[in-house]
C-alpha cells in the first residue's frame, strides 16, 4: 500500500489508542475548530443537554475520528462508531441507534456513503429523536414509532458538498478541518516519538513535518518507517540527515509529494502539455479511482499550488514546472 496514503491501515489500529489525544487541550492544531467546539461543548454541558449535531469535513487523515472521540470525552458520554458503507440496510442503523443512551455520540464516518433509506431515517432521528419503522408486509404493513434518547450525531466526510442538502442542513455545527501547519505537525511528530519511545531531534521532526502532506496520519506513518532506518543505519536517533535519507528512499520528495503525486503532475506536463486535462483522463493515467484523485491527491496539490482546477480541466502550474525541472511557457495568460 502507498506509504503516504492518508487512509488508515490495520497495523495502525494497534497504535491508535496511544497516539490519539483524549481532550481538546491535547489536540494539536485545528485551532479554529477547537475554539468553536469548546464553546458549544461548554454551553451544552451547562444546559445539561446533548451537543448539537456536528459535521466534520476535510481530507482523510486530518483527525476527524480523533476529534469525534475528543468531543465524546469532553461531553463525558459514550461514543458509538460506524460508517456509511457498513450500514447496508435500515436495520443496521436501527440496531446502532438502539444502543444509544441519553447524550451519547453516534459517529458516522464517510457519512456521504450512507444508503438513501438510512439517510432518510436520520432526518427524524436528528431533528426530533425518533424513527418510524415499517413492520408487516403488503396490506398489513404499518409504521411503528420508535423514540430515541437525545443524542449527538457526528458525521465525517471528505467533502461537505457530497452530502445531500436535507442531511447537511440538519447539522447545527459544521466544521472544516484543514491541512496542518508545519509547526503543529512537528509537535505531533515529537509527541508520537515519545509514544514510540524513539529519540528524535527538533530538526528531524521538522523534516518529517515538512514532508507529510500536512496530514497527521502520514506524519505518524513516515515516523514509524524512519525510526526503522534510524535503528538500522544510525544510532537510533532521528536527526535531519537520517530523516531526509529515509524519506528519499521512500520516494517522498522535498515538498512531500509521493510517487502518485509526482506521476500525476508529470503526466499532465509530459502527455498533455500541462493541461487542461479532464479528471477522468488523469485518473486513468495514474491508475486511481476518480474519487480518490479528487479527494486525496488534488486538495493537497491545489493547496500547495502545484495544480489548478479550471472549468475546462486540471492544469499544472508554473510551480509544478519549476519543481520538476520542465521549461515553462506561460500559455495560460
Ligand atoms: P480522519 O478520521 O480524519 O481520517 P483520524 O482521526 O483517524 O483521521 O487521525 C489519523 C491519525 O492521526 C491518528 O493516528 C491520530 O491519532 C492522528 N492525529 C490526528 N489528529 C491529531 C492531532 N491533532 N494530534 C495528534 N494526533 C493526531
Amino acid at each position: 500500500e502507498r506509504l503516504s496514503s492518508p487512509n488508515a491501515n490495520q497495523e495502525e489500529e494497534i497504535y491508535e489508542k496511544t497516539l490519539r489525544p483524549q481532550l481538546l487541550a491535547q489536540y494539536i492544531g485545528q485551532d479554529k475548530v477547537k475554539e468553536e467546539l469548546s464553546i458549544y461543548i461548554q454551553a451544552a454541558k451547562n444546559r445539561e443537554e446533548a451537543l448539537d449535531h456536528v459535521l466534520l469535513y476535510g481530507p482523510p487523515g486530518l483527525g476527524k475520528t480523533t476529534m469525534a472521540m475528543v468531543i465524546a470525552n469532553e461531553m463525558q458520554v459514550h461514543i458509538r462508531t460506524t460508517s456509511g458503507p457498513s450500514i447496508e440496510k435500515p436495520g443496521d442503523l436501527i440496531a446502532t441507534l438502539n444502543e444509544l443512551e441519553p447524550g451519547d455520540v453516534l459517529f458516522i464516518d464517510e457519512i456521504h456513503r450512507l444508503p438513501r433509506v438510512a439517510e432518510e431515517m436520520l432526518y427524524s432521528a436528528m431533528e426530533d429523536f425518533y424513527v418510524d419503522i415499517m413492520v408487516g408486509q403488503g396490506t398489513t404493513s404499518h409504521p411503528v414509532h420508535f423514540p430515541l434518547p437525545p443524542f449527538t450525531l457526528i458525521g465525517a466526510t471528505t467533502r461537505a458538498g457530497m452530502l445531500s442538502a436535507p442531511l447537511r442542513d440538519r447539522f447545527g455545527i459544521i466544521s472544516h478541518m484543514e491541512y496542518y501547519a508545519e509547526k503543529d505537525l512537528k509537535e505531533i511528530v515529537l509527541r508520537s516519538s515519545s509514544v514510540f519511545q524513539t529519540e528524535i531531534v527538533a530538526e528531524g521532526a521538522a523534516e518529517i513535518a515538512r514532508r507529510s502532506r500536512g496530514t497527521p496520519r502520514v506524519a505518524n506513518r513516515l515516523l514509524k518507517r524512519i525510526r526503522d532506518f534510524a535503528q538500522v543505519q544510525a544510532d537510533g536517533v532521528i536527526d535531519q540527515k537520517i530523516a531526509d535519507k529515509a524519506l528519499s528512499l521512500l520516494q517522498v520528495d522535498s515538498e512531500g509529494l509521493d510517487y502518485v503525486d509526482q506521476k500525476l503532475i508529470k503526466t499532465m506536463i509530459e502527455l498533455y502539455g500541462g493541461g487542461p486535462v479532464g479528471l477522468n483522463t488523469l485518473s486513468v493515467n495514474v491508475g486511481e479511482e476518480q474519487e480518490t484523485v479528487e479527494d486525496m491527491y488534488e486538495p493537497f496539490l491545489i493547496q500547495k499550488g502545484f495544480l489548478k482546477r479550471t472549468p475546462r480541466g486540471r492544469i499544472a502550474t508554473a510551480r509544478s514546472y519549476e519543481h520538476f525541472n520542465y521549461p515553462y511557457q506561460d500559455k495560460f495568460v
